[in-house]
């Protein structure tokens, strides 16, 4: 979105309507949260072609990463099919002309225009060093900073606020989930995830004892979910994949449960389709558990609401998401669901000089003959929305008209594995192959940058002619441990 109200004020030229077709490159990347200094900002169409500098406008992006994500492509991403680095943009160089911070907005009193952040040098500064950063030292220009008691804390005053920080797992109090359950949101977390998987197949490798090897060789998702079933199909691809590698294990010994609380998986794609994937996962000795739920997990033990036990070291919890939880924390208003309650135009409802987009925005749905109706959380509604919050947030700086979001939901694409997958899109239902070769095309044309475009198309080239990886780099955790035993202090014991 930055990038986009970036191009708008160097182009200088007025605002017109929202235009869902041009390329992702425009954005750049989604907003996370951030400001725009706008109040010296001269009318650009009376410049040509100025720097945002130039304008007297400072954009500022906070967010706790110096990149952003596509997390459609975290699927491929666990399975080794896409290198990690290529599903992150770098900030810095997209949005060149933008202030990144890195940090985390903790609150924000919109009253007051000020965002307070927590930078990354905040666990830096509890080593005992002294950090007198100014204001100037953090090189704002026109925004005003002040340090916190440690330094590492901003208060950013603004005058135009873009809240898009997406949303979080939304866990449930199931006793051993926090201590046992892994999640699917991030790049960390995807690699985590590979990795981990890889390392069990390798525990059970090496090891007589039945009831460790039944355990490691137990894969529980919850949630059957885009995340879940995505997650999952790849993940049990690749894991079968490598199975063939090891002496003394076979692919059928492996246990692949989906756990889900309804009556279907993928509600995107529709019934017809969702059932299919059922079929298809079944197909390949995926255990899919309906109308079930997760009831424990305490001990590495995953007690089902169907009364079964399974014993295992992986439980994937993708059972849907919530509002980030900064949104408590600030004075903004909120629906019943958490979400900031905004207007079609992505203006938050009564609040001048805030605007919101993406999984946190309640936005109406135009499109729904029902009243009352919202955009569903998903990348679809929240790359347009960014695109159109960039426009309305530079018309409402020209004095112009601002424009309704009204987007159509299209249909959805997801993969199953290599070449397998689901689809339904304007009406139209594929399946196995062509759907997932409309999965691949389609995210390979939202994908931002035309550098992660070629990067990904390369990567997906080379794997035509070569094998997948299958190495677990489980050790990249803890890359000091090496060196902590080399230098006396011993083997770190932690369970994995
Ligand atoms: C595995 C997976 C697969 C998916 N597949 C699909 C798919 O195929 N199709 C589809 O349409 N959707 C899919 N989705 C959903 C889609 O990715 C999200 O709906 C979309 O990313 C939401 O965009 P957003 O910008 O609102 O939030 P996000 O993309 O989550 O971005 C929010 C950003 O804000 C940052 N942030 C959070 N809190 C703060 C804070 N306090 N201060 C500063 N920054 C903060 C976060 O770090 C993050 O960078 C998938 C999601 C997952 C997890």
């Amino acid at each position: 979105m930055q990038k986009k109200l970036k191009a708008e004020l160097k182009r200088g030229r007025a605002h017109q309507n929202a235009d869902d077709t041009r390329a992702d490159a425009d954005t750049g990347a989604p907003a996370d949260a951030a400001s725009a200094k706008a109040a010296e900002a001269p009318a650009p169409e009376s410049r040509s072609a100025p720097d945002v500098a130039d304008t007297g406008v400072e954009i500022v992006v906070v967010s706790p990463e110096p990149y952003m994500t596509y997390q459609p492509f975290l699927p491929e991403a666990g399975a080794g099919s896409i290198s990690p680095r290529h599903v992150v943009v770098p900030l810095r160089r997209v949005l060149s002309e933008c202030r990144i911070v890195v940090g985390e907005a903790r609150s924000i009193d919109h009253a007051a225009r000020r965002a307070h952040i927590r930078t990354i040098a905040a666990d830096q500064t509890s080593t005992g060093s002294s950090d007198s950063r100014t204001a100037s030292d953090s090189g704002s220009t026109n925004t005003t900073d002040t340090t916190g008691a440690d330094g590492a804390n901003l208060a950013l005053d603004y005058d135009e606020l873009v809240l898009a920080p997406g949303s979080v797992s939304r866990t449930l109090p199931v006793p051993g989930l926090a201590d046992h359950g892994i999640g699917f949101k991030t790049v960390e977390e995807a690699i985590g995830l590979r990795n981990h998987v890889l390392e069990q197949l390798d525990i059970a490798s090496s090891t007589r004892n039945p009831e460790i090897r039944d355990a490691a060789l137990t894969f529980v998702f919850v949630g059957g979910g885009y995340a879940g079933v995505e997650a999952l199909g790849e993940l049990e691809d690749m894991a079968r994949h490598a199975c063939g590698y090891y002496h003394n294990l076979r692919p059928e010994e492996q246990k692949w449960i989906l756990v889900e609380a309804t009556d279907r998986i993928l509600p995107e794609v529709g019934e017809e389709m969702g059932k299919y994937a059922v079929r298809e996962l079944r197909g390949r000795r995926i255990d899919v558990r309906l109308e079930t739920r997760l009831d424990s997990c305490e001990d590495r033990v995953a007690v089902l609401s169907d009364g079964s036990r399974h014993p295992c070291r992986t439980l994937v919890w993708t059972a849907g998401v919530k509002p980030s939880p900064v949104l408590a924390a600030t004075d903004l208003p909120r629906n019943e669901r958490g979400r900031l309650r905004c207007r079609a135009t992505l203006q938050i409802e009564g609040t001048p000089n805030a605007w919101a987009a993406g999984d946190a925005a309640a936005v109406p749905d135009l499109t729904n003959d029902e009243p009352g109706q919202e955009c569903a959380p998903n990348a679809q509604h929240a790359v347009r929305q960014a695109r159109l919050l960039g426009d309305n947030l530079v018309a409402s700086l020209r004095g112009k008209p601002l424009v309704d979001y009204e987007h159509a939901y299209a249909g959805s694409v997801a993969s199953l594995g290599l070449h397998k997958g689901v689809a339904r899109v304007y009406g139209r239902k594929l399946k196995g192959y062509p759907a997932w070769l409309m999965h691949r095309v389609y995210h390979l044309s939202r994908v931002p940058t035309v550098n992660r475009k070629m990067r990904v198309l390369s990567e997906w080239v080379l794997s035509g002619f070569f094998k997948r990886e299958i190495v677990s780099l489980g050790s990249l955790e803890h890359p000091r441990a090496e060196f902590e035993i080399a230098a006396g202090g011993g083997p770190r014991t932690e369970e994995r």
